[in-house]
């Protein structure tokens, strides 16, 4: 396969923006490679600057779960551009993307919207110290909620990738207030919890983590959370930026029956477009001004041409057996790698919660941040990059999820397959 148009492009890219990227993780350092540079996307197909096709299982990093360029989603842009591109005034698009949203996902009343998972995530965290008056948050190692400074630390995805333990810029004094433990381990929620409970104003935390590769949460985990939540007059946050309408038509919350106070929303709500948004019960919403004194705004939020891609992508997942469909489809490209895998005799441990999944160099059981760190990452590179000459795009890097789309057809899944088996056959 030939890139050089992309490397040239690369290389022009990193003379004006840092690491010729606009976020870390599209980089290809992790992986050895550069990366290339997408002209177009069909279906669960992209075509890069020098011509070459790519099945695609990045998918935007998620939110493009009914494929690229999907007609009614550009219908739906098509219709709304001509009225004009932002107002700063309410529409009425704003309305149904709020009715849309607490249909599907019920444990949200009310729901404001903002402009990335980042944003979603940020705002949430104000939300609930203002709420509870408390300073403290409790996340879990190997999660990302979004580069937000209090976040920041032992966080999961392009942070994770390259290995950046806290981030400079960011003060000592601004993450004194979060504490990070371990993903899946009920225990020391519990211990914390016994000395400082009264202290913590939210625990937050990806309901099936998909920022150090996928981990599915351990049987009880959430409700364990939850438990703990509610008895000690905490807020618990479900960052549901990749998991909602993701697992699921109501998100993790809806799969494992496990309902947060605060939900953060992102990637599929906005049908590719720069979209997030966080909600929960009327009681906790009505904290934020104008209705309340935890202030948050935005100039662009619920932006009419965001709204309109999020709510046709929307109105298709609502249809029935959709999620049925995605659920067969990645099991069957699951199994069909694991055995590959198993046929070439290369370590691998798969983690899957429906549509999204890992593929871990390592022969021991994922489960979290640590166990996810002793998969081989350098063989991930290689695997990466004959996934790519077989006409593969994997994310590039061992800590980030697949996502299958509706427009990924069997035929697309047996190539995948195929192309695997040679790959696994290289390492
Ligand atoms: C992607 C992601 C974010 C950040 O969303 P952006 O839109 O990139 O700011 C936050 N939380 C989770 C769980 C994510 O997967």
């Amino acid at each position: 396969m030939n890139f050089s148009k992309s490397h040239s492009l690369f290389e022009e890219a990193s003379q004006f923006i840092p690491g010729g990227v606009n976020s870390p993780v599209r980089s290809g350092k992790a992986v050895g490679t550069k990366p290339i540079f997408v002209t177009s996307g069909k279906g669960c197909y992209i075509t890069d600057v020098d011509g070459n096709k790519y099945i695609d299982y990045v998918c935007s990093w998620g939110p493009l779960i009914l494929g690229h360029a999907n007609e009614k989603v550009i219908d739906a842009l098509k219709e709304t551009l001509p009225q004009g591109t932002s107002f700063g005034i309410p529409t009425p698009l704003e309305i149904e993307m709020a009715k849309k949203i607490t249909e599907m996902i019920p444990s949200i009343e009310k729901v404001r919207m903002v402009n990335s998972g980042t944003e979603a995530v940020m705002s949430a965290i104000r939300l609930a110290r203002g709420y509870t008056g408390r300073a403290k948050i409790v996340k879990f190692d190997g999660c990302y909620h979004g580069h937000g400074d209090c976040l920041l630390v032992e966080a999961g995805s392009g942070v994770a990738t390259l290995a950046i333990p806290g981030s400079p810029g960011v003060p000592e004094n601004l993450v004194k207030d979060t504490i990070s433990l371990p993903y899946n381990n009920l225990e020391a929620v519990k211990n914390l919890v016994k000395n400082q409970g009264n202290e913590i104003a939210c625990i937050i935390l990806e309901p099936v983590a998909g920022n150090m590769g996928v981990v599915p949460p351990v049987d009880g985990y959430l409700e364990g959370l939850r438990e703990i939540c509610s008895d000690n007059g905490i807020l618990l946050i479900f960052d549901e930026v990749m998991t909602g309408f993701r697992v699921s038509k109501g998100g993790a919350q809806e799969l494992y029956g496990v309902y947060p106070d605060i939900t953060c929303l992102g990637k599929v709500i906005g049908g590719g477009m720069p979209v997030g948004a966080y909600g929960g019960s009327k009681e906790i919403m009505s904290s934020i001004a104008p209705e309340g004194n935890v202030y948050q705004a935005g100039t662009l939020s619920g932006n009419p041409l965001a709204m309109s891609a999020g709510l046709a992508q929307l109105e298709l997942l609502s249809e029935p057996g959709i999620y049925e469909k995605l659920e067969e489809k990645s099991a069957y490209l699951e199994k069909g790698i694991m055995d590959a895998a198993r046929k070439s005799g290369v370590e691998v441990y798969g983690n899957r919660v429906g549509s999204m999944g890992s593929v871990f160099f390592t022969g021991e059981q994922v489960k979290d941040f640590e166990t996810a760190k002793k998969a081989d990452t350098e063989k991930y590179a290689k695997f990466f990059r004959a996934m790519l000459e077989e006409g593969v795009y994997l994310a590039p890097s061992q800590f980030e999820a697949y996502f299958v789309s509706t427009a990924h057809e069997e035929k697309d899944l047996d190539k995948t397959i195929e192309a695997a088996r040679k790959a696994f056959k290289k390492l």
